[in-house]
């Protein structure tokens, strides 16, 4: 395997590919003529090409419908008020006045940012946001400033918990980021088996899903993703395809709503709504730690540069070609796209581009073969 040219996901003649620049662009174009103002437009492009670069399909463009729903039924407020309404000097609750959530946290992780580099620590909490793209994106900001961030949101009920048939839970992600000697190390995960974008890529696809991340309506394991849009529910991370889903996932699941929506005064998931919806109050938590008032930054990168290594050299199973640490597939998969492009599934090429039709802005162009 090359690590000159590595992809996490199988591409085939199904994607077409596209310049970074081109799709950052494109996403631009279209949230501006949506009446986006164009630094927020940035934020929005910025969240969904990592997800793209880092092959992280099921939150990068793939999602532009759901924004573009949200903004023409008025469920996102494009010109929000984001209002600080409590402050210390290392904490902040903050309103989003239903901003794109790529807006709202971008702003919430920088003041976070700025009160760790003060204080040693910034936790800044949010409500009455919306959808904010991968969790990671928030955490990595963190991390390009030399501390550790740690990112959470909370979102509309698709997951039961143990034991139950409901959706009452949301796939609420966790990210941590920290810088290493030669880059980052970053967990960024749904704590449900799969966030539901990825049913949504073997929908388009297709293809039926592994036994283990869905149940139907009442309760049955499915493999057919149309049993899970037709009413069923994810399981929580953990669940070994059991019938009840991971009881750590589940809780895990609790945790992000405890600390995101309860501890903002927001709400938990199974109140939460989708971007198309007025007020969805989708709530947010945010971490910065500044390493330098724990131990010396070096001595730190040091450290976690020999622990990842250790883990990597460590003895490997028969089956298998190497261990990998978290982000590391991801930020190999960027370095591969930003050579040679991102592949966009030529389905959702097709339908981006009709949005941009619609709306009577520039098409996203392929690179030229
Ligand atoms: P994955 O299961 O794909 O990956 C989880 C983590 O494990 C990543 O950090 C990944 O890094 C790492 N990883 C994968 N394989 C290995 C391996 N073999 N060894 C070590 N580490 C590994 O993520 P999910 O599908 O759970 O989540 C995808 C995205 O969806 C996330 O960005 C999340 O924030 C987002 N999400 C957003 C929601 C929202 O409401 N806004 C809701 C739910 C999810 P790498 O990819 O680099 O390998």
């Amino acid at each position: 395997m090359s690590e000159e040219l590595f992809e996490k996901v199988k591409i085939d003649e199904n994607y077409v590919r596209v310049s970074k620049d081109e799709l950052f662009n494109f996403i631009v174009r279209i949230f501006v003529k949506l009446g986006v103002p164009e630094e927020h437009a940035r934020m929005v492009a910025d969240n969904l090409v990592m997800a793209d670069l880092h092959g992280i399909e099921s939150h990068g463009v793939q999602r532009l419908k759901r924004y573009v729903d949200g903004i023409r039924k008025g469920g996102v407020n494009i010109k929000p008020n984001i209002r600080i309404v409590k402050e210390g000097s290392s904490y902040a609750l903050i309103d989003g006045d239903e901003g794109l959530g790529q807006v709202v946290g971008t702003f919430a992780m920088r003041l976070a940012i700025e009160k760790a580099k003060k204080t040693g620590i910034g936790v800044v909490v949010v409500r009455n946001s919306n959808h904010y793209g991968i969790a990671g994106y928030y955490a990595l900001m963190a991390a390009k400033e030399n501390l550790i961030g740690i990112s959470m949101t909370n979102s509309r009920p698709l997951v039961a918990p143990t034991w139950g048939i409901e959706r009452l839970l949301g796939t609420n992600p966790i990210a941590l980021a920290a810088p290493m000697e030669d880059g980052y190390f970053l967990l960024d995960m749904a704590t449900s088996v799969v966030p539901s974008g990825k049913l949504e890529v073997y929908r388009r696809k297709g293809k039926n899903i592994p036994e283990g991340w869905a149940m139907d309506k009442n309760g049955k394991i499915t493999t057919d993703p149309e049993d899970f849009f037709a009413g069923g529910a994810l399981l929580p991370l953990g669940g070994f395809g059991e019938l009840h889903g991971g009881h750590k996932g589940y809780g895990l699941s609790v945790m992000v709503d405890i600390l995101s929506g309860l501890l903002s005064g927001g709400t938990w998931s199974k109140y939460v709504g989708n971007t198309a919806e007025k007020n969805s109050n989708v709530c947010h938590f945010f971490m910065a730690i500044n390493i330098e008032n724990f131990v010396p930054l070096d001595e730190f990168k040091r450290s976690i540069t020999k622990m990842v290594n250790e883990i990597k050299s460590s003895k490997l199973h028969p089956q298998a070609q190497r261990i990998w640490i978290h982000g590391e597939k991801g930020f190999l998969t960027a370095k591969t796209r930003l050579r040679i492009g991102v592949p966009i599934y030529r389905k959702v090429f097709e339908e981006i581009n009709r949005i941009a039709e619609e709306l009577g802005v520039e098409k996203l162009e392929p690179i030229k073969q």
